[in-house]
């Protein structure tokens, strides 16, 4: 299948993909909606353009823009084409998380390596006709995206880890005792929303970063009670600020032109 990016004069090379807790990036100017359709449907919102810092910057919100959809059905397909369609290149994606670990404590921002896929049906891949393509996720997060963020949240005293494991489950339901503790043994921190998101991007040659908030720790460790849906909204405000921070500092600082291994991600990727 081919993007079709001739259909709009809009366009954007950075784009922020919003979740739980991100509704919007106030802080833009010269906002304009898109509404952009796809051969998968309708993306989660209208995408919103507008001048970031001076940087033209594309934001989507992944629940929709009153948080009405849930992370099992979410359009991933259709939110990730919309952004390659109207010139996106790069893609920072912010999610909340519980933690699984100790030292991954609730208001630090995590910047994942790599992830651990424990979702059941969801639409994950863009090449279901004609050619078969098997991309690599060995490292399914841009390093040049990663490295950047970290120090710019380094720089502004932010805590970061710069690195974790992320599990993405298919909720809508949190983990129960017994999943917590499996996961624990093999991921640092657990969501709804990374899979397929990021392997969407890599097959359309994206650069992709997950910047995650941790809201909680999961049901079972230390002394915390099971998670508390009320208890996530009021960390992620917390941090949202951080966050918003961060964005507002690195965005600008994103060169456009790509030397990353994420443009050539089709690339001996076909049978
Ligand atoms: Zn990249």
């Amino acid at each position: 299948m081919k993007i079709n990016n001739a259909k709009t004069k809009e366009t954007a090379k950075i784009a922020v993909i919003g979740g739980s807790g991100i509704y919007d990036l106030n802080e833009r100017s010269n906002v304009k909606t898109l509404k952009v359709d796809t051969p998968f449907g309708s993306p989660s919102s209208l995408i919103e353009l507008g001048d970031f810092f001076g940087e033209k910057i594309a934001f989507l919100a992944r629940h929709g823009k009153k948080h009405i959809i849930p992370p099992h059905l979410v359009n991933y397909q259709a939110n990730i084409w919309a952004l390659a369609q109207i010139g996106v290149k790069r893609i920072i994606s912010v999610c909340a998380v519980g933690s699984l670990k100790e030292n991954y404590k609730p208001g630090e921002i995590v910047i994942p390596d790599q992830f651990i896929d424990f979702t059941k049906k969801r639409n994950y891949s863009f090449y279901n006709k004609g050619r078969v393509f098997h991309i690599s996720t060995a490292d399914p997060f841009c390093p040049y995206l990663r490295k950047l963020f970290y120090q710019e949240a380094k720089k502004l005293k932010i805590l970061v880890k710069a690195r974790a494991t992320y599990i993405c489950i298919e909720g809508p339901r949190f983990s129960t005792r017994a999943e917590s503790k499996m996961f624990r043994n093999f991921a640092d921190i657990i969501g709804m929303t990374l899979v397929p998101e990021a392997q969407l991007a890599r097959e359309l040659e994206l650069c992709y970063l997950s910047l995650a908030i941790i809201t909680d720790y999961d049901v079972g460790l230390g002394k915390e009670k099971p998670v508390d849906a009320q208890k996530v909204l009021k960390t992620m405000a917390k941090s949202a600020k951080n966050l918003k921070n961060l964005l507002k500092e690195t965005i600008p600082k994103i060169k456009l032109e790509r030397d990353c291994f994420c443009k050539n991600a089709l690339e001996n990727a076909a049978l």
